[in-house]
């Protein structure tokens, strides 16, 4: 069992820089929890603080009921796996992983059983006698994780473990990441400034910007219902395009186009009539035929789908520039104009920047 609550949590460094702000979050037993954000958003100094690495300054850390805000690291019963995997060059695999046991002198049947099983869960068991430089960057980690692992820890905690990695090595290991969640069943909180890795890893995200939880939910809730403009332009990729436009009845009219709003879009936006707010959509929300003429500049084939990237009308702004996800091969130059039309619309009140939904109208 671990569930971890973080109640009205503040952190403020010695030079009096604020880095985290009334931070919220219940995590339940088992759950994987992403903190997502860009650098300097407060994400490790939030894990850091969970982890007895850093003083909480104002709130209350409370693990499987008991308070540990003041408990020192080494009691709170959790590991931490860094981007920097530091194996011990001298030591087999085997060792390293026993590292932490050997120290804590545990019985060494029981250490044996625990790194077998570890390396097992891990695809390592043919590796445990070779040195750290014989194996892959992806390896390497593993063999990381499994240090975490046959401490059989209350929480896993990680601060960025692939950036060290490439692209195509950070894919698997993500991968590895979430079989090895579904094995363990552990909790996991998992820090990371890539959204990808956000939305293909969490149960849960927190979003965070300048040491401000922005919104907490499911990687769906936050892709279709970002509770604000940052959130709508931090997760998705491309990002999502926004413009201002005036409501008018059944219309939304920009500088470059107007486009029709659906009974169910009216009836969210019938406190803005007349009102200028912020329309996002997703380049993969937009689709060739209809009202909105698009000035391509350039068409990037991906295969499945091309990247159109273009400006509105006959507009030259960079407030009007707009990319296009369109399906399939497409094969636009430069100057030819698309009519596009969106198939799914976000809607942010200029001033507050949150999202305008049904419920904020009720
Ligand atoms: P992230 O993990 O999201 O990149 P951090 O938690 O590392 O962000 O940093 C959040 C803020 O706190 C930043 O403004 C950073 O400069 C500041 N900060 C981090 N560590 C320290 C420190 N030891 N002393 C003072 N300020 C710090």
């Amino acid at each position: 069992m671990a569930e971890l609550r973080l109640e009205h949590i503040d952190k403020v460094y010695d030079n009096n820089v604020q880095a985290v702000f009334d931070f919220n979050l219940d995590v339940k037993d088992g759950e994987f929890i992403v903190f997502v954000g860009p650098s300097g958003c407060g994400k490790s100094t939030t894990l850091r603080m969970i982890a007895g690495l850093e003083d909480i300054t104002a709130g209350k850390l409370i693990l499987d009921g008991k308070d540990i805000t003041s408990t020192p690291a080494k009691d709170r019963d959790m590991a931490m796996v860094f981007q920097n995997y530091a194996l011990y060059g001298h030591m087999t695999i085997y060792e390293n992983m026993a590292f932490s046991l050997t120290l804590r002198k545990e019985n060494p049947n029981v250490i044996h059983k625990k790194v077998l099983a570890a390396a097992v869960i891990l695809g390592l068991t043919s590796q445990l006698n070779k040195k750290p430089s014989q194996l892959s960057g992806g390896q390497r980690q593993r063999v990381a994780m499994g240090r975490s692992i046959v401490r059989n820890p209350k929480l896993f905690l990680f601060d960025e473990p692939l950036s060290n990695l490439d692209a195509k090595l950070r894919g698997a290991t993500r991968r590895e990441i979430l079989l090895l969640h579904k094995r363990l069943g552990a909790t996991m909180l998992y820090v990371t400034h890539d959204q990808t890795e956000a939305l293909t890893l969490a149960d849960r995200i927190v979003c965070m910007s300048m040491g401000h939880v922005q919104q907490i939910g499911t990687p769906l809730e936050l892709y279709d219902s970002p509770a604000n403009l940052f959130v709508a332009s931090f997760i998705g990729l491309p990002p999502m395009n926004f413009f201002d436009v005036k409501v008018e009845k059944k219309e939304l009219i920009g500088s470059q186009f107007r486009t029709a709003l659906s009974d169910e879009e009216a009836e969210i936006l019938k406190d803005y009539q007349g009102k200028t707010i912020t329309l996002g959509v997703r380049p993969e929300n937009i689709a060739e035929g209809g009202d909105v003429p698009v000035r391509v500049f350039s068409n990037e084939n991906l295969g499945m789908n091309t990247l159109v990237h273009g400006h509105l009308g006959t507009s030259k702004s960079a407030d009007d520039k707009i990319t296009a996800k369109l399906r399939g091969w497409c094969n636009y130059k430069e100057g030819d104009v698309v009519k596009v039309s969106f198939t799914r619309k976000h809607f942010f009140d200029k001033e507050t920047t949150n999202a305008i939904r049904k419920e904020s109208n009720k």
